[in-house]
């Protein structure tokens, strides 16, 4: 890892979203943070590859809220993963983060929950979605999610989705993004069926490969 400043004071990051790492006691990036975070606040779309626990929801949901646009109400960022624990977790820790800026609202939208009150919640609005794949696609495809504003799309534990069956409902889903967006993709593991699929919805990513987690 040559050259790589490892505090987030280097990012330059919003000047709330520093504060609240700092009031979090996060002040050194982890590895994949470090290697990830410059080319994802830089707008490239990013593979990174990381085993559990190497940081990679700060690494993306960083990217996200450094990048969003507060003041417009739409949903801005939508983040896929595997189940709804997950999910809840990815929602939860992007909450955390966004602490110090008021008024982020972060929807989790899942399967295995109720319908109604998630087309309810989708009509109030939010600036990020999280959700599983099956859901998600399911509200896209009954006009319950707009995705026409969307400018980041993130994949969390990509290989991980593909073993749940998922793929079918990941491609509906990347296929009614826009196509003019930021995509970043995470996963534990890089196989084939992965690598094909960034591929076909990527631009030129960087690929950030990281073995351990400190
Ligand atoms: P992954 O998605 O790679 O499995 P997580 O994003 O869940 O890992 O992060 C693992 C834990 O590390 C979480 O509890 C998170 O709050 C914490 N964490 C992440 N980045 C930092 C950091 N830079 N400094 C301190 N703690 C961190
Ligand atoms: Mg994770």
């Amino acid at each position: 890892m040559p050259d790589t400043q490892t505090a987030f004071s280097f990012l330059g990051l919003q000047l709330e979203l520093q504060q609240n790492l700092k009031s979090l006691g996060y002040t050194e990036m982890t590895p994949i943070q470090a290697e990830s975070l410059p080319a994802i606040i830089a707008g490239r779309d990013v593979i990174g590859q990381g085993k559990t626990g190497s940081g990679k929801t700060a690494a993306f949901g960083l990217g996200v809220l450094n990048a969003l646009e507060v003041k417009r109400f739409c949903v801005q960022a939508l983040v896929l993963c595997p189940t709804r624990e997950l999910a809840d977790q990815v929602a939860k820790e992007i909450r955390r983060l966004a602490r110090a800026i008021h008024n982020i609202k972060v929807l989790t939208v899942c399967g295995g929950m109720p319908f109604g009150p998630q087309i309810n919640s989708l009509e109030h609005g939010a600036h990020i979605v999280v959700g599983t794949p099956g859901r998600v696609e399911e509200h896209i495809r009954k006009n319950n999610l707009d995705l026409s504003q969307l400018s980041m799309l993130v994949l969390d534990e990509a290989d991980r989705m593909l073993e749940m069956g998922f793929a079918e409902a990941l491609d509906a889903v990347i296929d009614a993004a826009p196509l003019k967006r930021q995509t970043l993709l995470f996963s534990a593991t890089y196989p084939a069926k992965i690598e094909q699929i960034a591929k076909r919805v990527m631009q030129e990513p960087v690929l950030v490969k990281v073995e351990s987690s400190h």
